[in-house]
């Protein structure tokens, strides 16, 4: 019946678990454990026999209340929430992989995803090949017979590059290989991985889903062969489960999710075209603009802009630092999708621990800015950026 909805009902209504007091507002369910009325009744739900929880960290109410909600949002059969986006990064690809495997991943990743896969894999003998994920024939040559699973990020952070999904999950297809894409930067608004041949879909649900600047939270969104097959006894076992008082934060930012998802996406592209033009910009990358070199695949697989916008000064990492501390209204911060305007210099911050050369493969240069638009007055943000952009010498 739920499935019928659109996604901003869902998003207020769906995989709501009310308790017999009938509250209108989710319930929060600080429990550990679960009670059985006897001895059969435990050995029965241990067995499976009947339905119900164990222990929170298996699954617990509030928990699934956030997990079927993002289900219907994402169009997946399942979905565990986890403690962070990275506990919801690393789980999806060290529950799936052996010594001896190969992954191959694009090289525009967020930090510690990047890290996951280049650094961490290959210490449990698991080899990783980064490449340019922005050509197909890339990702072709990449592969191995022992390649088990492609992972990406689109658009990329912080220079919003994308990849053409349905183009390597196609390829995955074609040798077996799993593919999982980390959607923070699209939205699971404005991109579905999982029509597009995704296996798996990841969050860090700290992002936008929050988008108030509370807590920590990820999420993985799957079929349910695969979460039963491949996921469950990682998760069970090693213990990554979220909070359920996070859960219900989360639950509470789905509600209004659309409304800061569509305010947000239209003051980025404000903001990109308002800096568009300036004779002190470089460029301005935004996946909503024409000019954006990657227009056609973009038309293909997203519905919307991003939240995002990147730009890269002429004058450097000296003109980046003056634009930020003449920002009144948005703030320094390498958070994102918050309601909050944001902004951050990915070469001192996010990316500092790159080699120079793995920055400048990535289009981040000591000009490079990364904005997270909020969910402010647009005028206001437009006028805070270009008497900030005034200030820059040049
Ligand atoms: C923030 C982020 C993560 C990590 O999420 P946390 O909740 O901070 O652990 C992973 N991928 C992308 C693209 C992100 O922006």
């Amino acid at each position: 019946m739920t499935k019928t909805w659109r996604p901003a009902t869902q998003l207020v209504h769906g995989g709501t678990l009310r308790s017999p007091y009938g509250e209108t507002s989710e319930a929060i369910y600080l429990t550990q454990g679960f009670v059985y009325e006897n001895s059969a009744a435990a050995e029965a739900r241990f067995k499976g026999e009947t339905e119900g929880f164990i222990y929170a960290r298996y699954a617990s109410p509030t928990n699934d209340m956030f997990e079927k909600r993002m289900c219907l949002l994402e169009g997946a059969e399942d979905a565990r929430a986890l403690a962070s986006g990275m506990a919801a990064v690393a789980a999806a690809i060290l529950c799936q992989v052996k010594a001896g495997d190969h992954i191959v991943a694009a090289r525009a990743l967020f930090g510690s995803c990047r890290w996951v896969v280049e650094t961490l894999a290959p210490r449990y003998g698991v080899e990783c090949t980064l490449i340019d994920g922005r050509d197909l024939k890339n990702w072709e040559s990449a592969i191995r017979p022992n390649t088990k699973l492609f992972f990406l990020e689109s658009p990329t952070n912080p220079t919003l590059e994308v990849v053409d999904i349905a183009g390597v999950a196609a390829l995955a297809k074609q040798i077996g290989a799993k593919t999982v894409v980390d959607n923070v930067f699209a939205t699971p608004l404005f991109q579905k991985p999982l029509e597009l041949g995704v296996d798996i879909v990841v969050y860090s649900a700290t992002k936008h889903i929050d988008g108030q600047g509370r807590c920590l939270g990820g999420v993985v969104l799957a079929d349910k062969q695969w979460m039963e097959e491949e996921f469950q006894d990682y998760f069970r076992h090693t213990g990554p489960a979220m909070s359920p008082f996070n859960a219900w934060v989360l639950l509470k930012g789905l509600e209004t999710l659309p409304l800061r998802i569509r305010q947000q996406a239209a003051n980025a592209a404000a903001i990109a075209d308002a800096l568009a033009d300036s004779k002190k910009v470089a460029r301005v990358i935004y996946p909503g603009r024409k000019d954006h070199p990657q227009a056609d695949i973009i038309a293909k697989q997203m519905t919307g802009g991003s939240t995002l916008v990147a730009l890269e000064l002429k004058g450097g990492k000296e003109a980046a630092f003056a634009l930020q501390d003449a920002l009144k209204i948005v703030k320094i911060s390498n958070n994102l999708g918050d309601a909050r305007s944001l902004i951050t210099h990915p070469a001192t911050t996010t990316h500092k621990n790159l080699t120079d050369e793995a920055r400048a493969e990535l289009g981040i240069s000591g000009g490079t800015l990364r904005l997270s638009a909020g969910i402010e007055d647009t005028q206001d943000l437009i006028e805070d950026v270009l008497a900030a952009l005034d200030k820059v010498q040049g």
